[in-house]
This record gives C-alpha cells, sequence and structure tokens, in this order.
C-alpha cells in the first residue's frame, strides 16, 4: 500500500494538488489552518490511492512525499 507524507506547515493551500489527482482523494482541509495561515491539504482515503504521483509532482513547493 502507498503512503503520503505531507510538509503540512509549508503548504500553500493552492489546490494543484487536488486538482492533479486522478482519484479525487486529496482535498484542502477547510478545517485546519497551518502555519502560514492556508488550509493544507490532505488524503481522506489512502487505501484508494494508486501511488501515481500526480500529486507530488504537481505541487510548487514539493510539500508530497509519496511511497509505494
Ligand atoms: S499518488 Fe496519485 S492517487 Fe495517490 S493521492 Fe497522489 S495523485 Fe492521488
Ligand atoms: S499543491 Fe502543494 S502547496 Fe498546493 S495545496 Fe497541494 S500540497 Fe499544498
Amino acid at each position: 500500500m502507498s503512503k503520503l507524507t505531507f510538509n503540512t506547515d509549508n503548504c500553500k493551500g493552492c489546490g494543484l494538488c487536488v486538482d492533479a489527482c486522478p482519484k479525487k482523494i486529496l482535498r484542502l482541509a477547510t478545517e485546519k489552518i497551518n502555519k502560514k495561515g492556508h488550509h493544507p491539504a490532505e488524503i481522506v482515503d489512502q487505501a484508494a490511492c494508486i501511488a501515481c504521483a500526480s500529486c507530488a509532482l504537481m505541487c510548487p513547493d514539493v510539500i508530497i512525499t509519496v511511497e509505494k
């Protein structure tokens, strides 16, 4: 199973990773605010992740690490 790790405190909440995910399992956590004042990205269904790394490649700030 894959594992996603987020450098949450540095996420700027741009949502590019959310749009890039073919499985639509990422979202911006509207109930959370990180140190930079943004809603950080998070995964809602880890089991559905296919480890394609589209999210990690799309992120301009290299926030996401995908492990297979
Ligand atoms: S690795 Fe692929 S399937 Fe998994 S969260 Fe990122 S974009 Fe979605
Ligand atoms: S693309 Fe990167 S900076 Fe933008 S919301 Fe996703 S993890 Fe955060």
